[in-house]
């Protein structure tokens, strides 16, 4: 039997990072993975091809709007053949180099499924047991189906479908209102689809502020989304042909049918056939797999890191996760602790929507006393030029000394504007500070500057 220091059991975001500090100390290190393609769901279905997609809809459809910029582009429209070609393009790179990455000799890379034995025992599909002082268990996560009557018998998509089209689907409805399912219904809406989007919540979105999710509402209604929210699906039906939802809609039963019926109803933990019990491994209420600060499980050989662990679907947790399950395991200095205060949230719609720190609702439910202030893209020189008026920017700061403890903004490239805010929050700047550093004029940044410096006035004047 085969003897390694590390085992990872999925080699995606997680588990690669975590190989890849472990390699560094000198330790011998095996990787298992059970996928047709190696690259992890951020490479080959979730971040990259999404992200490349949304892109594209975002040029589409400023290129359509051409007018109101004084410009004659006379039929913009999607080529679907040669935007797939471009996305497998794209995702073919980063996916090779990835593979380049895993069999560059570092680490012993087994294609296949792997399950307990116990808690330093794997047998692999092909009946080969493999042996570790350390295991990391990185599977990830996978499409979960409700059970919403009709759903598990009619034909559905999952983003994987949607990821990977090459024609226009004349009219698809799409089920639920998570990230996955607002950007990739604006992403077929924009493309020249009819959608129809079915949320259960009061809003979409509903881990961000009613104010952030009711900026998008609006934003997808303008741009011809047939939005539902507040709803409960009834029954679910159809064939290859069409598809019919019924859903419970203000005390009414509504029916739609479309083309194509796209389930986004979320995802979960990936532990299926893991046998983690072997391992004396528990799983939470959520069916994640439950871990120490340190990612640690309850086999303390045993660690886990990214979608199958949580709490949170974002890739660079899953990295710091993966990175910090290796610092532990291996006894390595300087561990890198995964702040919850400094949670990072970006949604890549049209406004996209991006968060850091600690969100209003949080704050007034824990009795937290701050101030908080906010500013419209409407009223700001670069985004009216721009034509990018939808949402605002809002920091919330410490009462006392204005030290900020989060912010959120909706509107044109929110996702890169964030990151005004990860720094000055990870080392714990103030308002003050932060009107201390320059900000060039016309940005979308200096936007920021606007509640920066009401809460410096509200908190000065304290
Ligand atoms: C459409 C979509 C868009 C997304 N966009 C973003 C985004 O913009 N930003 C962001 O931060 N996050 C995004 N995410 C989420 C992000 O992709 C995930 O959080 C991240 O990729 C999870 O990494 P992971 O290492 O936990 O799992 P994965 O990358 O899924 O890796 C798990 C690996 O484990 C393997 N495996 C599973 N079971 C076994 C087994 N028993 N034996 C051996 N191997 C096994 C699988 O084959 C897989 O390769 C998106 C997700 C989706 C679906």
């Amino acid at each position: 039997m085969k003897s390694y220091d590390f085992l990872v059991i999925g080699g995606g975001s997680a588990g690669f990072n975590a190989a890849r500090v472990v390699h560094s100390l000198g330790k011998r290190v095996a990787i298992v993975d059970s996928a047709r393609e190696l690259g992890g769901l951020c490479i080959l279905r979730g971040c990259m091809p999404s992200k490349t997609l949304l892109y594209i809809a975002e040029v589409l459809h400023l290129a359509q709007k051409g007018k109101t910029f004084g410009l004659k582009i006379p039929r913009a429209s999607a080529d679907m053949k040669a935007i797939h070609a471009r996305k497998k393009k794209i995702v073919g790179e980063f996916a090779s180099y990835r593979d380049r990455q895993l069999h560059s000799g570092k680490y012993d890379v087994y294609r296949s499924h792997a399950r307990f034995l116990d808690p330093h025992t794997v047998v692999l599909a092909d009946g080969q047991k493999l042996r570790a002082k350390k295991i990391i268990v990185s599977t990830g996560s996978r499409v979960s189906v409700p059970s919403v009557p009709g759903l598990a018998a009619t034909p559905a998509w999952t983003s994987d479908d949607v990821l990977d089209l090459d024609f226009i689907p004349k009219s698809v409805i799409v089920l639920g209102g998570g990230i996955v399912a607002c950007e990739l219904a604006q992403f077929l809406r924009r493309i020249g689809s009819r959608v129809i989007l079915i949320q259960r919540s009061k809003n979409i979105l509903k881990d961000h502020s009613p104010a952030a999710s009711e900026t998008v509402q609006q934003a997808f209604r303008d741009e011809g989304i047939e939005l539902f929210t507040d709803t409960s699906l009834e029954k679910i039906s159809g064939d290859k042909r069409e598809v019919a939802v019924r859903f419970k809609h203000r005390k009414k039963t509504v029916t739609r049918r479309a083309q194509f019926l796209f389930n986004a109803l979320g995802r979960e933990p990936n532990t299926l056939g893991l046998d983690l019990a072997n391992a004396g491994v528990k799983l939470t209420d959520s069916g994640r797999i439950a871990t120490n600060r340190f990612q640690q499980t309850t086999a303390p050989n045993i660690y886990a890191a990214g979608d199958v662990a949580g709490p949170h679907d974002i890739v660079h947790l899953a990295v710091a996760q993966g990175e910090l399950a290796a610092r532990h395991a291996f006894g390595m200095k300087k561990l890198n602790l995964v702040d919850p205060s400094l949670l990072l949230n970006v949604v890549f719609t049209d406004p996209q929507l991006a968060s850091i720190g600690a969100l209003e609702t949080d704050l007034k439910h824990d009795g937290v006393a701050y101030v908080a202030a906010s500013y419209p893209f409407n009223d700001h020189g670069k985004s009216i030029l721009m034509d990018a008026n939808y949402g605002y920017v809002k920091v919330i700061a410490e009462p006392k000394h204005g030290r900020i403890l989060g912010a959120e903004i909706v509107g044109k490239d929110a996702g890169e504007l964030i990151h005004c805010f990860s720094g000055p929050l990870a080392m714990h700047a103030t308002v003050f500070d932060l009107l201390r550093a320059p900000w060039y004029h016309p940005t979308l940044a200096e936007i920021i500057t606007y509640p920066l410096e009401e809460i410096a006035d509200r908190v000065g004047a304290r």
